[in-house]
């Protein structure tokens, strides 16, 4: 569980992200594990990653004993592309999980829609995007689960740590459970 300072983090933090829901963490690697476990991608599940970004938004697909599927990026805003992503869903597919890399978001209205059309989650890796915004909103808004990091190099960061925030009820009670054993 979580100590009256974590919770008045969590707390300001869901304020600053306009969520719901915050949820501290370790790292940004364990929000992301713990956001692929909580929308139920597991073994021979697909999750579509850019092909482009730090390693850890494969590798936590990977951790959770998923698959993660690379797909090009846009070459103007080197984030996931669309269009990439529509090409590659199967029906193994789980989850997209664009990246807002550099503080600029990825282009989440498209990605939003096509997660919506397939019946598939929308994880957003916000390790590098703390205080970007995308139509006005702050990152993460149009995702069903945001992941941020606050490692020592990050826009935003604690040294080392990390939060998930989300607006869903039913995926806060999920991602608190994980983060404590299943407590
Ligand atoms: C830093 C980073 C991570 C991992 O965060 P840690 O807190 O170092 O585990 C994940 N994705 C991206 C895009 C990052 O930049």
């Amino acid at each position: 569980g979580a100590g009256p300072k974590v919770l008045e983090f969590e707390k300001t933090f869901a304020e600053f992200a306009g969520a719901k829901h915050a949820i501290a963490v370790n790292t940004g690697t364990a929000a992301l594990h713990a956001a692929v476990m909580a929308v139920g991608a597991k073994r021979d599940d697909e999750v579509i990653v850019p092909s482009f970004t730090f390693v850890a938004t494969a590798e936590s697909v990977a951790l959770a004993g998923a698959n993660p599927v690379c797909a090009d990026i846009d070459p103007e805003t080197y984030t996931l592309s669309p269009t990439a992503v529509e090409k590659l869903i199967t029906k193994k597919t789980k989850a997209i999980m664009p990246v807002d890399l550099y503080g600029f978001s990825a282009d989440m209205k498209p990605l939003r829609e096509i997660a919506d059309k397939h019946g598939l989650a929308l994880i957003s890796d916000d390790a590098q995007a703390h205080g970007a915004t995308y139509e006005g909103k702050p990152a993460g808004s149009f995702s069903d689960v945001a992941c941020w990091s606050l490692y020592a190099s990050k826009n935003m960061m604690t040294g080392e740590g990390g939060v998930i925030t989300s607006n869903s009820d039913q995926l806060e009670e999920k991602l608190r459970m994980i983060r404590c054993h299943g407590e």
